[in-house]
């Protein structure tokens, strides 16, 4: 397998680990979604470092601000950097100049992956990574700086809060949790109100590994009892299913846009693409998405976002799964054949 055009800083030496197998290990990492998005960003040489921003034909100074290295490249920041390696070392990951941190990003990121591997019992390095770029970032915009004792505790305390609430999570059985954007994640869930305002409008997107296709769907109901309105269409697979629902997503308020449909609740079964929307900031791979949708929500007079359930979003899914499998390129809108909807 080939490995991906990136910076020769990035190249393992000779007999490294291939970027393709490191990439599909990162999406089982045990770890939030923006975090594995992260990492694949981090593998893929997609993070503004300096040396990444000057490539781009940015102006600036590509060195590393905190340590004056010559060059500020991802493996740096998240790995050699002196306050990087401090993290690692007090996390008890076997750190030394043969085996980590290396100068390849793909041998520091593989020493953590695969059962075998001498890092592989360090749980938390998702998140080491990720508030080491964090921290590096208030370093750089905002002059601040944090203890790397205090990174390791803040890292655990976020691991082990988001592992403990996965296995409460598990075989609960509530229908809807509604979310407004500028309000945080939290609470228990309860159902959808029977009397509604303006249009609720469901969305889902649809994605597969092997498919040419990702597929996107919605479902619009009117409080004043109108037939349902239906969109389905399907475009060029994108890199993900978040992806697929954010596209979606986006899509759908377009849609509503066109309708002028202004006083809309939306509903989506990716709770992630509700976390995305009400913090935009925390999720910085999908920024030219979350641009366009925070535009896009000044049209309407009444916006809101909600997290349902799958089995409360049936309708588009089904619609959503068959405009995915269509071999051409499809858009309904309120013309839609009445068996996908089974
Ligand atoms: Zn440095």
């Amino acid at each position: 397998m080939a490995r991906l055009g990136v910076p020769n800083t990035f190249q393992a030496h000779g007999c490294g680990p291939e970027i393709t197998p490191l990439l599909a290990k990162v999406w089982r990492v045990t770890c939030p979604p923006k975090v594995k998005h992260f990492m694949w960003q981090v593998l893929t040489g997609s993070i503004s470092v300096s040396a990444n921003l000057r490539r781009r034909g940015i102006d600036c100074d590509v060195g590393c601000m905190r340590c004056g290295a010559d060059v500020e490249t991802i493996n740096h920041v998240i790995f050699v950097c002196p306050p990087a390696r401090q993290v690692w070392a007090l996390s008890h990951v076997p750190v030394g100049p043969q085996h980590f941190p290396t100068d390849s990003i793909y041998v520091n990121v593989d020493h953590f992956l695969g059962s075998t591997n001498p890092g592989s019992q360090i749980e938390i390095f998702p998140w080491l990574m990720w508030y080491i770029w964090k921290v590096r970032n208030a370093c750089v915009f905002e002059n601040q700086t944090e203890r790397p004792d205090d990174i390791v505790r803040v890292a655990q305390g976020e691991a082990s809060s988001w592992l403990k609430a996965q296995v409460e999570d598990e075989g609960e059985e509530v229908i809807s949790s509604p979310v407004v954007p500028t309000s945080r994640l939290q609470g228990r869930l309860s159902p959808l109100p029977l009397v509604y305002c303006g249009y609720r409008c469901f969305v889902d997107g649809s994605w597969k590994e092997t498919d040419v296709f990702a597929g996107a769907r919605w479902f619009c109901t009117s409080s004043q009892g109108s037939s349902p309105f239906l969109g389905a269409t399907n475009y060029r697979r994108s890199l993900s299913p978040l992806h697929a629902e954010v596209e979606a997503f986006s899509w759908a308020m377009r849609c509503m846009i066109g309708h002028n449909f202004r006083d809309v609740a939306f509903f989506t079964d990716s709770l992630d693409l509700v976390k995305m929307v009400s913090s935009p900031r925390d999720w910085p791979a999908f920024a030219t998405y979350l641009d366009g949708i925070k535009t896009d929500r000044e049209e309407f007079s009444s916006f809101s976002l909600f997290h349902i359930f799958r089995n409360a979003n049936t309708k588009t899914d089904s619609l959503a799964r068959q405009a995915r499998l269509s071999p051409h390129l499809v858009l309904f809108v309120n013309n839609f054949p009445s068996n996908w909807l089974i």
